[in-house]
């Protein structure tokens, strides 16, 4: 067996000790004679393991009784969709458009009111988060909108936005559990956990009670509104066991390594071993306005100011994703909206694989650079 380091956007890179866990306990799990895969979600064996899921999240994240916290199918897309069919009551809401995600959820919100585009990065190609401590809210928006880490864009919110009293609504999709966030200051923060945390196949929601209500938009299905699932405990219908299993796995490895404020820290560090090597590089650079940048999705290109030509510089990045490939360092395509190259260096990112990416990165500079 070798593993390789998987700079991969999503589904991305799980803690070896949790696959190892997995593993041990496949075929049977903990002395019940079957798989967590093969178990009913009515057994005690399953009701354990939900329920020491949330409370290891509610532990991990600090969260207040007032949120409950919902296990939800669908993906981060759904939420696109549930949002606005649970909090729209005056059909209003203003987003800030950062990126391909948040441009979705503020197009998909269009179908059901009148959602507002109150901030944009577009300008340039998204690669900054706009200022935003004095926007035109509208006094009757239900919430304001962000997508807070912006996975494509590599960009996050250095400081959360002004909403002027309105209920706060973040997708955290690829920054969830990658470092403390204060859950007071949402109404409602939602994660597809395939980003950071666990497998593909579900999103975590946690929500302020007074926002979940029966009052959602007429023709909203039973299985999209968050009270459904909040009033079964996530267990209303068959949820994603497996998901839930897996997602408990890292909750507790994350405990047991610090925290929150122990996963911010390793993700500083690591962060900084690729930023200050694109700082220094003459070959590459990275796209985003410092102030702006993420900690888990770092896009990087060829640098068209010494690379001039055009097609001579899609070549060398082609080259480089080729080549880093065959190095064992996997998925460093960048988007396709943004060309060049992106590293995910989320969460189960070791350092080792940040530091060898950047000697990689070093080797193909001093043979590329004319
Ligand atoms: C990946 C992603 C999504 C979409 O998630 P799905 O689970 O594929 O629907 C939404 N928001 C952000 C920020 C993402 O990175």
């Amino acid at each position: 067996m070798s593993r390789v380091y998987n700079f991969s956007a999503g589904p991305a890179v799980l803690p070896e000790e949790v696959l190892k866990e997995a593993q041990a306990d496949l075929l049977d799990y903990k002395g019940c004679g079957m798989s967590v895969m093969e178990m009913s979600h009515r057994s005690k064996m399953f009701d354990e393991i939900i329920k020491e899921a949330e409370a290891d999240l509610r532990k991990l994240m600090n969260i207040p009784d007032n949120y409950k916290v919902l296990f939800l199918q669908g993906g981060g897309s759904q939420q696109f969709a549930m949002v606005p069919m649970n909090l729209m009551k005056n059909k209003k809401a203003d987003y800030i458009i950062t990126g391909q995600w948040a441009k979705k959820a503020y197009q998909e919100a269009q179908i059901y009111g009148d959602a507002q585009a109150v901030a944009s990065s577009a300008d340039k190609t998204f690669s900054y988060i706009p200022n935003c401590a004095d926007l035109p809210i509208r006094e009757d928006a239900d919430y304001v909108y962000i997508c807070e880490n912006n996975t494509i864009y590599g960009t996050k919110f250095a400081k959360l936005p002004n909403t002027k009293g309105k209920v706060l609504v973040a997708d955290q999709s690829s920054m969830f559990l990658s470092e403390p966030v204060d859950v007071t200051k949402y109404g409602l923060i939602f994660a597809g956990v395939q980003k950071n945390v666990g497998p593909a196949g579900m999103v975590v929601a946690i929500v302020r009670e007074d926002l979940i209500t029966e009052d959602t938009l007429p023709g909203t299905p039973t299985m999209l509104k968050y009270k459904t699932h909040a009033d079964a405990d996530s267990l209303y219908n068959t949820p994603n066991c497996w998901c839930i299993y897996i997602c408990g796995l890292v909750f507790k490895y994350l405990l047991k390594n610090g925290g929150l404020e122990g996963a911010k820290a390793r993700n500083e560090e690591k962060a900084a071993v690729l930023y200050n090597y694109l700082d220094n590089s003459k070959l590459f650079k990275g796209t985003v306005e410092k102030g702006s940048r993420s900690l888990m999705n770092v896009p990087f290109i060829v640098n068209p100011d010494v690379v001039t030509d055009p097609e001579e510089k899609a070549a060398l990045e082609a080259k480089f994703v080729k080549e880093s490939k065959a190095a064992g360092l996997e998925n460093l395509k960048g988007h396709r909206t943004v060309g060049g190259m992106r590293a995910s260096i989320y969460n189960a990112m070791p350092k080792a694989g940040v530091e060898a990416l950047v000697e990689f990165m070093k080797k193909f500079e001093a043979e590329n650079l004319k």
